[in-house]
């Protein structure tokens, strides 16, 4: 149990082996005073750096960004995780779809935005079995089965006539 004698929540597991501090008190610890009211009174500018902030960690590691991703996405789905984040590599264009050259600055997913793709489904975001492909791809992929795909592709082809 965390060592902190005002420690407010005793239920979490100690974070820093060498306080024998919880989280919770950890990142209480890390806290600049004054920052929180200088955003209370500056909520636009505050709003506007960290907009800025994000967008700069997007360009400048994107890799890193993913990787943060798909360990939460693992976490959350209960798969296996071993990636480091040399692991993530990002094409410039999609693998998938040669033809989306993939755009790093978004700050909301779009369909030329990079996403990490588990190559055999539920297997987990483990070594050798992820790859970096647009968002459209991933979509498409994590919705559809092959069934599902084959039965389309019949329906286009068996149609392709009327669309000329
Ligand atoms: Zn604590």
């Amino acid at each position: 149990m965390c060592a902190n004698p005002n420690c407010t929540r005793p239920d979490l597991p100690i974070l820093i082996q060498k306080t024998n501090w919880c989280r919770s008190c950890y990142y209480k610890s890390k806290k600049k005073p004054g920052r929180s009211t200088w955003m209370q009174t500056h909520p636009e500018r505050a709003r506007e750096l960290l907009k800025k902030s994000r967008r700069k960690r997007r360009i400048e590691c994107p890799e890193h960004v993913l990787w943060v991703r798909c360990k939460h996405r693992a976490r959350k789905m209960g798969l296996p995780f071993d990636l480091s984040v040399l692991d993530i590599v990002i094409p410039e264009y999609c693998p998938i779809f040669p033809y989306i050259k993939l755009n790093l600055t978004h700050s909301k997913a779009r369909f030329d935005s990079p996403s990490v793709d588990q190559i055999k489904p539920g297997l987990g975001y483990i070594k050798g079995n992820v790859r970096v492909i647009s968002h459209r791809a991933n979509m498409l992929k994590s919705n559809m089965t092959l069934d599902e795909i084959t039965y389309l592709v019949l329906d286009f082809t068996s149609r392709a006539g009327e669309y000329k």
